[in-house]
């Protein structure tokens, strides 16, 4: 893989069509379309990594959620690392490395104040969309803000081996809980126990899911840091203690779905005393530089870990999407299309 200055061309990919279910790589297409220009405030990025995320399914149906849906036509949503190749803003000059949410794109065109510029002293372009980016930024701001965590107490999270559950994981642990992981799989759980440091991890494809998170958990569960809503969510409902919370950070269980589920247990809520919180990261940019200052320190100590997977070329962003809601990821899966500028 190699770096290459724009071309009079570019490449993207739109909707096609919108998914039933399960996403096909036919619900999309790769369009090739001439370069575009920015205005003045604007900055023509070319792009490095692509950021592949759940919440890109979202947006294909139009089922109530909190984000707009995609027209037919248009850019696959997702975060994205790019090196600035013509700015309209001297501020943000050309060769800066920024994150934006260009999409599934070979080139963007973003407002400059629309931008975060990425120090690549912190690591990697990739670690811009990971550990440092959305991912890290998630795990870290979702339990600041909502997980009243305390010492001892027992933290369960689901999607405990992908991006930002396996974050989540560790740093409750750095805080002192006891964390509990619940994964897709034998392989992905001994993962959570053995590289992200959980106590225990419950594996969600198992029939005895729900006796396996009695006996992992069994002074019950304080703080759940839910990924993927679903049995799993109502297998954790009936272990939560009295004034537990559940931070509601993804239902990516229902992400195929043309309807959601049916509502939480409303008399569980009531005679635990429980706290429910719905929670988006976007709504905390404010605390960026204090999550990069704190994560960066853990990981050049070595406290912290994380995986990316890659996969190389615009055009496999749809394979490494579908493979990605199939629990195929170890980490962030993140689509490459040039090499490390450092
Ligand atoms: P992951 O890297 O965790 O990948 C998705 C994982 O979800 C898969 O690997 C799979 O793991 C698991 N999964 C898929 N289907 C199911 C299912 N039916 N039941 C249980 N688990 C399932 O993705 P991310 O870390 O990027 O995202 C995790 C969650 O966080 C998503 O729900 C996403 O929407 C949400 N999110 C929310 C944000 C916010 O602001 N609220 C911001 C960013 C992400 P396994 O094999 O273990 O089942």
């Amino acid at each position: 893989m190699t770096s290459s200055a724009p071309t009079d061309t570019f490449r993207r990919i739109a909707l096609r069509r919108h998914p039933v279910g399960e996403p096909t790589p036919e619900d999309f297409v790769v369009l090739s379309e001439p370069r575009p220009t920015p205005g003045p405030g604007e900055l023509l990025v070319r792009t490095l990594h692509v950021g592949i995320s759940p919440a890109a399914r979202i947006r294909m149906s139009s089922r109530e959620s909190y984000a707009a849906p995609l027209e037919l036509g248009e850019t696959i949503y997702a975060p994205t690392v790019g090196v600035v190749a013509e700015s309209r803003d001297p501020a943000v000059p050309a060769g800066t490395i920024v994150t934006s949410p260009g999409g599934w794109s070979e080139l963007s065109v973003a407002r400059s104040d629309a931008v975060d510029v990425f120090d690549p002293r912190l690591g990697p372009a990739s670690s811009a969309l990971g550990i440092y980016g959305t991912s890290g930024f998630t795990a870290w701001a979702g339990l600041r803000q909502f997980g009243s965590i305390k010492p001892g107490s027992t933290l369960v999270v689901s999607a405990a081996a992908g991006a930002v559950g396996s974050l989540v994981a560790q740093i409750g642990r750095l805080r002192g809980c006891r964390v509990v992981g619940i994964a897709g799989g034998q392989e992905k759980c001994r993962l959570v126990e053995e590289e992200y440091g959980a106590t225990a991890c419950v594996d969600h494809r198992s029939s005895s899911m729900a006796t396996d998170l009695a006996t992992a958990c069994p002074a019950g569960i304080d703080l759940y840091f839910d990924n993927v809503g679903g049995k799993v969510r109502d297998a954790v409902w009936s272990a939560l203690t009295p004034g537990g919370t559940v931070v509601v950070c993804g239902l990516i269980s229902e992400y195929n779905q043309d309807s959601p589920e049916p509502g939480p247990p409303w008399f569980r809520l009531l005679s635990q005393r429980l706290t429910v919180k719905g929670f988006l990261v976007r709504d905390h940019h404010g605390l960026r530089a204090e999550f990069l200052a704190e994560m960066s320190a853990w990981v050049d100590a070595g406290l912290i870990t994380y995986r990316e997977e890659f996969h190389d070329g615009i055009e496999s962003a749809p394979r490494a999407f579908i493979e990605m809601l199939r629990g195929h990821n170890r980490g962030k899966t993140i689509v490459r299309l040039a090499d490390d500028p450092r």
